[in-house]
């Protein structure tokens, strides 16, 4: 497999549609930022045995690769504009591999309105590793921060929270669920529409990646603000509901288990019927799960509002 066939028969038609791309036949992209608008920019970086086992479906692998970028894009209330991609493949990857990796982000390009600008494809003698760079616009002053929370504003989550940790944990044969629950954890949903929607209603926003509880202290750190949230709030889809009765120790998993990639936002209070109509229209649940406090760190209350201690907090990557 040469590169510039690589590139011809399967990474050249990702751009079609995108005149920035210049066809991939240039040095580089070339893009327009429209007046008044900003650029987002994000990367994401994942190797073999680390991130993945490896023998997962190759559409799978591109499909997600390209969708937890879009997370983080929906996290700042940006829109999709292009993504930048960088292969580094042992000599033995086939172009089956290839052809399938490709189909994958093809299928997600059309589900969320982006191309392929550009790249780049090496050999590597170590596993496969690869990068994704996703750029968004949003209006300029608009990008939904983390450090605007308030206190006394309210705390909302979109979705439902845990499933891609447990069914991590089912992948690992470490419990038993439903397929639902894999699917969540190998396909998660940017919630796109919900972070344009949220730019002039949340104070401070972020993806939920590696554990609702982190990532709600990253908000309350950038915000300097404490946090409060009630657990008996947090919206559990029915196959993680129904697990967590038989098991309660699993609430660890779902409050810092991650890959939850729903967003994680605050809003003053006065802004809850806005809310209530936007989910509505989503068709996606918009929870208050809690609010944020004066002070600093993260507190969970069980049902009779004790403090729960939390075993591991989120995900850590080194
Ligand atoms: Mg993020």
């Amino acid at each position: 497999m040469d590169e510039f066939t690589l590139i011809k028969d399967y990474f050249a038609p990702l751009t079609r549609g995108f005149a920035g791309s210049l066809n991939l036949a240039d040095d580089a992209a070339l893009l327009d930022v429209p007046p008044g608008q900003q650029l987002i920019v994000t990367k994401d970086a994942i190797s073999e045995g680390v991130h993945f086992l490896g023998n997962e479906n190759p559409a799978l692998i591109a499909r997600k690769l390209l969708r937890v970028n879009l997370s983080d894009l929906a996290a700042m209330g940006a829109t999709p504009l292009c993504y930048f991609l960088a292969l580094m493949l042992p000599g033995d990857t086939d172009s089956d591999w290839i052809e399938q990796f490709a189909e994958g982000l093809k299928t997600d390009q059309a589900e969320f309105s982006i191309h392929l600008a550009g790249g780049d494809t090496t050999a590597t003698r170590g596993p496969l590793a690869l990068s994704l760079t996703a750029l968004g616009l949003v209006p300029q002053g608009q990008a939904l921060l983390r450090r605007g929370a308030k206190a006394g504003d309210d705390i909302y989550v979109s979705g439902t929270i845990g499933d891609g940790a447990l069914g991590l944990l089912s992948l690992q044969e470490k419990i038993i669920a439903s397929e639902f629950l894999q699917q969540r954890y190998l396909l998660p949903q940017p919630r796109l529409a919900l972070g344009e929607k949220l730019r002039n209603i949340a104070n401070a926003a972020m993806d939920i990646s590696d554990g609702l509880a982190q990532d709600l202290g990253h908000i309350c750190t950038a915000s300097s603000v404490g946090a409060t949230i009630h657990r008996p709030l947090i919206p559990l889809s029915p196959a993680a509901s129904g697990l967590v009765a038989a098991n309660p120790e699993l609430w660890n998993a779902i409050l810092g288990g991650g890959d939850d990639y729903e967003l994680l936002f605050t809003a003053a209070a006065d802004k809850a019927p806005q809310i209530q109509s936007l989910g509505d229209k989503l068709n996606l649940p918009l929870t208050r799960i809690g609010e944020v406090t004066e002070g600093s760190g993260v507190s969970v209350l069980d049902e009779t509002g004790n403090q729960i201690k939390l075993e591991r907090r989120g995900y850590r990557h080194f």
